[in-house]
């Protein structure tokens, strides 16, 4: 017997996190062009140290607000408990959700998903707080973990988890699967960060910048969390929930939004999954009955994770130097639609 909670409405929230201004950018003599208040209100302004708010509230187009806004010196965990622990909570319930990083390449995303071994990002807070859950509720049933790691590249799916042959996308009862893929059963936190290390050293590289994860590589990790129980006629009934979280490719590529755009832009070189999941979203903000899934590799991965009952956030990375300040905008400014669905 397999189960499902009540469907409740899908919700998306949305933040933003600004990240330190980098070395380069210092050097490079840049400002600081981003400005948060209260935790909520981001100002984006070519002003450095700008301190009049009556002034910045005058900054047409330039205000936004979301659900959060972190600063530069927020902590991991700051931005965990924010924005991701509801969520964790509502996996073991049984319903499903979506993280996602956007943002222009060094923004932040991989620091947000993954983090350092000192400073470990909401992927590894994620699980570690799953862990806590789990052992902090009852005996009367039990729970596993699994975790799939993988990358679209190019219009390929590959196993981050155990490199190799790129894998094959098809789809049965439980939706879209990946055939084959690694489904790693967890049972602490304690291996989890040099697991999740080691499939980001297996993400795709650019051949000329030999060290560096390309740009154009999505990294999903896949958390599944099941949970069986006996009900009062002795039958065991299964729940389960499945938590996404994916550090998108560079946004820097993917201006266009539109599903019109994306079919002139075919074949050109761009990032067709990210353009597909702006495509996604423009659709569910409009409140449309068909979502175009289909369009890509990693939309139909995320079919079951993304609109309908789940749970979605968005954290959109930014940089604060001015030396940015035209993605930022780009990047302000997708946030800001996906907000409204
Ligand atoms: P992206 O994945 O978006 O390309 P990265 O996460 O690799 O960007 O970040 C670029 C650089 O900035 C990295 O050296 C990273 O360690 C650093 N960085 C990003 N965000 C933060 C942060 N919140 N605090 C400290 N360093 C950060
Ligand atoms: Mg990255």
């Amino acid at each position: 017997v397999s189960e499902k909670p009540d469907s409740g409405g899908s919700r998306i929230l949305v933040f933003v996190r600004v990240r330190p201004m980098a070395k380069k950018e210092k050097e490079a003599g840049s400002r600081c062009c981003v400005k948060i208040v209260n935790r909520r209100d981001l100002y984006l302004t070519e002003f450095a140290n700008e301190n009049d708010y009556l002034r910045l509230k005058r900054l047409r187009g330039r205000h936004f607000t979301f659900n959060a806004s972190f600063p530069d010196n927020a902590t991991q965990q700051e931005v965990y408990s924010t924005t991701i622990a509801d969520l964790v909570e509502a996996v073991l319930q049984g319903r499903n959700g979506s993280v996602f990083c956007y943002g222009a390449t060094g923004a932040g995303k991989t620091y947000t998903m993954l983090g350092t071994v000192e400073n470990p990002g909401v992927m590894v807070l994620a699980i570690k707080d799953l862990f806590n859950k789990i052992r902090q509720r009852s005996s009367d049933g039990n729970h596993t973990v699994h975790l799939s790691y993988l990358e679209v590249y190019n219009e390929t799916v590959r196993d981050l988890l155990s490199p190799g042959r790129p894998l094959v996308l098809r789809e049965d009862k439980q939706g879209m699967v990946a055939a084959g893929l690694t489904q790693y059963r967890a049972y602490s936190t304690d291996e989890v960060m040099a697991m999740l290390q080691q499939g980001n050293q297996n993400r795709t590289t650019e051949p000329t910048r030999a060290n560096e994860t390309s740009s154009r590589s999505h990294a999903i990790l896949q958390v599944v969390v099941e949970y069986r129980v006996k009900d009062a006629g002795m039958n065991v009934v299964k729940r389960v929930g499945k938590l996404s979280l994916i550090d998108l490719a560079g946004s820097e590529r993917a201006l266009a939004t539109d599903q019109r755009t994306l079919r002139s832009l075919e074949g050109a070189n761009i990032n067709r999954s990210l353009l597909a999941l702006s495509s996604c979203i423009n659709a569910l903000v409009e409140g449309k009955k068909h979502i175009p899934f289909r369009n890509s590799k990693l939309t139909q991965l995320l079919k079951d994770s993304l609109g309908g009952a789940c749970n979605t956030v968005m954290i959109a990375n930014i940089s604060p130097s001015n030396l940015s300040f035209g993605e930022t905008q780009n990047t302000l400014h997708w946030a800001d639609r996906a907000k409204e669905i």
